[in-house]
């Protein structure tokens, strides 16, 4: 047994997901990745969009949520970690992230008192297809990271989400209008709601909108990335 192994992880190296150098067994992210991400923090970021001060989009749009924070911009291995998370099946990597979403939470959300933790809904079909809801992979451990009730069918989502790779701004508000609809009341609780990545924003907007409609007091994001302009 053990002299097929040795076989097969000779002919399969495990492979660091950000760079490709060749890693201990077990591990997904090497030291030098590790050190690299791209982080938030100290920057001089938008309180309510969460984007670097001269990059603002409250110019363009007046958003539903009070405020998003993010640990790691999205960009270079941040980017490459969490596509490996989204799309093939890394789930490894679920727990680093809510571990430092989390934490943007506890610091930039300081004395917020939140009761509900929701997250960003698929359409049933495409999370059959892929297996699982990253959105959701992160919120149920972001929810017993803060010890906050995650409500798990808040928000329901009745069109595909269209890829906005290639939209402008304006265009991806205009995308997601509608998608999003509220399932039960949330009257009253202040909500803490999860995503993977936030580029325009569209989308948190559009939930937010759908969870104030649901009776909530206030609506705060948290993802694992966000836009950074060039
Ligand atoms: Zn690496
Ligand atoms: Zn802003």
């Amino acid at each position: 047994m053990k002299i097929i192994e040795a076989f097969l992880d000779a002919l399969f190296p495990n492979k660091c997901v950000g760079c490709d150098r060749i890693i201990p067994k077990g591990d997904s992210l090497c030291d030098f990745c590790f050190e690299d991400i791209p982080i938030t923090a100290n920057d001089n970021r938008c309180r309510v969009c969460g984007c670097k001060k001269k990059e603002c989009q409250c110019r363009f749009h007046a958003f539903h949520f009070t405020s998003v924070t993010a640990p790691f911009y999205n960009e270079d291995i941040a980017r490459r970690v969490m596509y490996a998370f989204k799309f093939n099946r890394h789930l490894e990597f679920a727990e680093f992230f809510a571990k430092s979403m989390a934490l943007s939470v506890k610091t930039d959300f300081y004395g917020v008192d939140f009761n509900a933790v929701v997250f960003v809904p698929m359409l049933l079909k495409n999370e059959l297809r892929r297996g699982y809801n990253q959105s959701y992979e992160l919120a149920a451990r972001i929810s017993k990271i803060l010890n906050v009730p995650l409500v798990e069918n808040a928000l329901g989502c009745n069109k595909k989400r269209l890829i906005q790779h290639k939209t402008d701004f304006k265009k991806r508000f205009e995308n997601v209008k509608g998608v999003y609809y509220p399932n039960l009341s949330l009257k009253g609780r202040t909500v803490l709601l999860v995503d993977d990545i936030k580029t325009s924003g569209a989308t948190l907007d559009e939930c937010a909108k759908a969870l104030l409609k649901a009776g909530a007091n206030e609506v705060y994001c948290v993802t694992g990335l966000i836009i950074k302009r060039k």
